[in-house]
């Protein structure tokens, strides 16, 4: 997302300038009389001259000499037609004048920040095709794991492929992308259009800033790294190529500035990734929005809320029942391991005998020896067959029984409890874990400690306030599990 939103301007405007350079018409018809008004614009500059590459410079024992290809280039010229005008003293009186550079800098200076430096110093002439590499690979992952798109179905996205809705301030409350889904065997796929968040969206804008205006496709590579194809944009072996680069970039980058925020080690080695691992990441991110980070499981239900419940909800391209699939395998390998713990207390509340009865049928299927199913696969089938649909909560635990539900909107699925409308306090499908009576009785808490400084709440809000305390005060008693003599 950094070069997304801080570094791509920094790309495009170094890629135009290199591009700039590259359409130069030749700088007057005498080449020895250009090179020497070159020359001596660099000593008025006091800029040091443009190195060879190091690989070269280190075949002459390290010490950088001036680049002759890169003079040629800001001159117009080709190479040869330089190196024909025996250039070389010339060219050594200068760097004898104004020493050589370590690269060949193009005149943009980086803008794009990091903690209030610029990131890079400058850029060399000669990295613009690896900064275009990079910036292309980063939209893509951008995409793919923030939208869940596949890979081919990323591949397929063309320019004006993004479209908004606005409230009648000009507020952009939705972006809606379009593309061909590529479910099942369907080789030609299907249109489709996904609801996407503000990140993505302006991954996009800059695709559609990065491709020239003949190119339909985004993710089309950059023309100066086109090769020959009969396909316009890059296999997923080449996407994989380029995720690997963007990977030991990163990681160079922050071992030369001892940053603490590179990418971390697995095994001891850089992270392999594929296309395919970013989808299935954000389905198993979104069903389970892993603790401890509260803000990574608000920006997961975020992102959950935003793609799937617009009136639109989200494609064809079946995201929905894979994230779905791993709710569903989520909520198994808790339960199962919630009915495997024999030191727990039981459950509480208007349904936790109920609950307690699922959970020992589901611990037949998942439970062998005090050890549970750890095989996916398999606790995918048992969930599938022998859901208990039990629900577990933040404040409460949800027994499913859709005749006594007071959650289910008419347009809701009966399957499934809508546990954003839940009315725990009067369903009767409700139960507690501890887990579930400690979050209550520390909601309690921050009740009591607002009403403290209840002088400063209006009255109906304070009124709201202690009629919740009341009630929850009053369905935590009610449900408090007796303790065994
Ligand atoms: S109201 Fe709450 S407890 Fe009752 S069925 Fe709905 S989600 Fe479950």
């Amino acid at each position: 997302m950094r070069f997304v939103d801080d570094f791509a301007d920094d790309v495009l405007a170094a890629r135009a300038e290199r591009d700039a350079i590259d359409a130069r018409p030749p700088a007057g018809p005498d080449l020895p009389t250009a090179l020497a008004e070159l020359l001596d614009d660099f000593r008025r500059r006091r800029h040091p001259l443009p190195a060879a590459p190091a690989r070269l410079a280190s075949a002459r024992r390290g010490e950088p000499f001036p680049s002759t290809s890169y003079l040629a280039r800001l001159l117009g010229y080709p190479v040869h037609r330089l190196d024909e005008a025996r250039p070389r003293q010339m060219i050594a009186e200068a760097a004898d004048d104004v020493g050589v550079n370590t690269d060949c800098p193009l005149a943009h200076a980086p803008q794009g920040r990091l903690e209030g430096r610029p990131w890079l110093e400058r850029i060399s002439y000669y990295d613009v095709a690896r900064m275009e590499r990079l910036l292309l690979v980063s939209c893509w992952i951008v995409n793919a794991y923030l939208s869940g798109l596949r890979d081919s179905e990323i591949k397929h996205l063309k320019r004006g492929c993004l479209s908004v809705q606005q409230a009648s301030d000009g507020h952009v409350y939705r972006h809606r992308l379009a593309s061909l889904a590529f479910k099942g065997e369907d080789v030609h796929g299907a249109e489709a259009t996904w609801i996407v968040t503000a990140p993505v969206a302006r991954a996009i804008a800059v695709l559609e800033r990065f491709q020239p205006q003949d190119q339909p496709y985004l993710l089309a590579p950059a023309p100066s790294t086109r090769r020959r194809s009969t396909f316009p944009v890059p296999n997923s072996n080449t996407t994989n190529k380029d995720i690997a680069f963007l990977i030991s970039w990163i990681t160079a980058y922050c071992d030369d500035r001892r940053r603490p925020d590179g990418i971390p080690l697995e095994r001891g080695r850089l992270p392999r990734l594929t296309t395919r691992q970013f989808r299935r990441t954000l389905a198993w991110f979104i069903a389970r929005r892993p603790g401890g980070a509260i803000a990574g499981a608000l920006q997961y239900r975020h992102q959950y809320i935003q793609m799937f419940e617009g009136d639109a909800g989200t494609s064809d391209s079946g995201f929905r029942d894979e994230v779905e699939a791993e709710q569903a395998l989520a909520r198994g390998q808790l339960l199962a391991e919630l009915s495997a713990d024999e030191d727990r207390p039981t459950l509480a509340g208007p349904a936790g005998a109920e609950a307690e009865a699922r959970l020992a049928e589901f611990a037949r299927h998942t439970v062998f020896d005090g050890q549970v199913v750890t095989d996916e696969a398999r606790l995918r089938r048992i969930v599938a067959r022998h859901d208990p649909h039990v629900y577990l909560g933040t404040f409460v635990t949800c027994v499913y029984n859709p005749d006594r539900a007071l959650c289910r909107s008419p347009e809701a699925s009966a399957d499934q409890p809508v546990l954003a409308d839940c009315q725990p306090q009067a369903c009767r499908n409700a139960a507690l874990t501890s887990d579930n009576r400690q979050a209550l009785a520390d909601h309690l808490l921050r009740l009591e400690d607002t009403l403290a400084a209840g002088d400063r709440l209006a009255p109906y809000v304070r009124h709201r306030l202690e009629e919740q305390h009341r009630a929850t005060a009053a369905f935590l008693t009610r449900h408090t599990p007796e303790i065994a003599e």
